[in-house]
């Protein structure tokens, strides 16, 4: 069977357009030909294949101007969403690095910025002359950030400039951003603002993480701001406090969810394709009950992430954004996506541990989208504090 068509059990995709599935179809022949061959090699050295970046740029994917009209409407948010969807299912790291521009970056100047500052930004966020990043994660504060973020901005009196100290973590394509989307607590007042920093300002330095074990071609930074000057005019004006910041993860939060179906699509495939190769027994492990058994799981748990996806996307088309609706497809497609690398994982038996077979590199993935943009937990408690009315996340 067509692997693309089984991973697809319910058609989903034929929700899409013609011009969508063409313009998905040139991304889809990219990643096959130009950036699959390379993620193994890169994932074992820890770095990320710099060279099809700008390749993947001029596909021209964020707002395609054919599904546009020429950029004066945006393209569709299925289309968005099976973007990211098609990006995952080749690789997470290159699909976090995609939508680290795509998704956080943009949603940050989108909520974040005036009419003015976006219709100066955004046709270069669109374009990616201006790259950025999102700056949120503290070293001492990841599921805590609300209330704990400890970055600090303070207003130097009667002047337009700001001053920014403290210290970021985890914040992912720092290092190739043109500017990072900073998030700090003005002391005056004790509300969260946000600065874009120009990444080479006096005062920021950037370490790379070492030593990951998932996402190993993502290349995450720690960031240290120290007595870093920025001015007025590079404050997002419309992020006045954390419920500002909150708007954003509700928009990004979805785009992880897309992430954990498309990694669920890949680690399938790739499951279907060895065992339907591979004999033991004198036949094919694809014969045996309880690797079909394996297989029929895997791909209900894909199919049930999709059909949420998809519905998710399509509320917040109509306008309907709830905390809780992308925290439940967040958590939901997590889940359900850490079983089904598992058992992609097992179906391949030693050859699974392997980077040669794919699934091991979508099983260790898999562990770091399980954490980032608000963990399993904190998704939970988000869903329970609107089910009940009562916020379980102290005591
Ligand atoms: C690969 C990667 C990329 C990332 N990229 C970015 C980025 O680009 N920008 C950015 O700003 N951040 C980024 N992050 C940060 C990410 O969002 C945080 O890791 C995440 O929010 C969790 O925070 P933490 O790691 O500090 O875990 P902690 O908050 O320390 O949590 C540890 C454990 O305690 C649990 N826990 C915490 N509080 C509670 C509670 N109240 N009740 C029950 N359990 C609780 C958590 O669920 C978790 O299991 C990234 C992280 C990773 C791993």
């Amino acid at each position: 069977m067509d692997l693309y068509s089984a991973s697809d059990w319910y058609d989903a995709e034929g929700l899409l357009t013609d011009d969508e599935r063409l313009v998905l179809g040139r991304l889809r022949d990219f990643l096959e030909t130009t950036a699959k061959p390379l993620v193994g090699d890169y994932w074992e050295r820890g770095e990320f294949p710099y060279e099809i970046a700008q390749p993947l740029i001029d596909l021209d994917l964020m707002e395609p101007a054919e599904l546009t009209a020429n950029r004066t409407r945006p393209a569709r948010g299925l289309y968005h969403g099976f973007r990211i969807f098609e990006l995952a299912r080749t690789d997470a790291s290159i699909a976090t690095f995609y939508t680290a521009q795509a998704g956080l970056f943009r949603t940050a100047i989108r909520v974040g910025a005036s009419e003015e500052q976006k219709q100066e930004w955004m046709p270069q966020v669109i374009d990616f002359t201006l790259k950025g990043v999102f700056s949120l994660t503290e070293p001492e504060h990841g599921s805590d950030i609300a209330g704990g973020l400890a970055t600090t901005a303070r207003r130097e009196p009667g002047t337009d400039t700001w001053v920014l100290d403290g210290a970021k973590r985890w914040i992912g394509g720092a290092f190739t951003a043109d500017v990072l989307a900073v998030f700090a607590r003005d002391v005056a007042d004790g509300q969260v603002k946000a600065f874009l920093v120009p990444r080479e300002a006096p005062g920021v330095t950037l370490e790379k993480i070492h030593r990951k074990t998932a996402l190993r071609m993502m290349q995450n930074a720690h960031i240290t701001l120290d007595g870093v000057r920025v001015t007025e005019a590079d404050r997002l004006h419309n992020v006045n406090s954390f419920r500002d910041v909150a708007a954003m993860l509700r928009a990004m939060r979805s785009d992880v969810a897309w992430i954990a179906t498309g990694i669920q699509a890949g680690a399938f495939e790739a499951a279907l394709r060895y065992v339907t190769g591979r004999e033991q027994f004198g036949r094919q492990l694809g014969g045996f009950q309880l690797v079909q058994e394996k297989l029929a799981r895997m791909l209900g748990n894909l199919t049930s992430s999709l059909a949420l996806v998809v519905r998710l996307t399509e509320q917040q088309e109509k306008g309907v954004y709830r905390d809780q609706d992308s925290a439940l497809a967040k958590m939901q497609t997590s889940l359900l996506m850490r079983e089904t690398v598992a058992l992609a994982r097992e179906v391949v038996g030693g050859n699974g541990i392997t980077l040669d077979t794919e699934v091991a590199r979508f099983h260790a993935d898999a562990e770091a989208v399980y954490s980032y943009e608000g963990t399993h937990e904190i998704n939970a408690l988000i869903v329970g504090r609107a089910l009940t009315g009562q916020s379980a996340f102290t005591k």
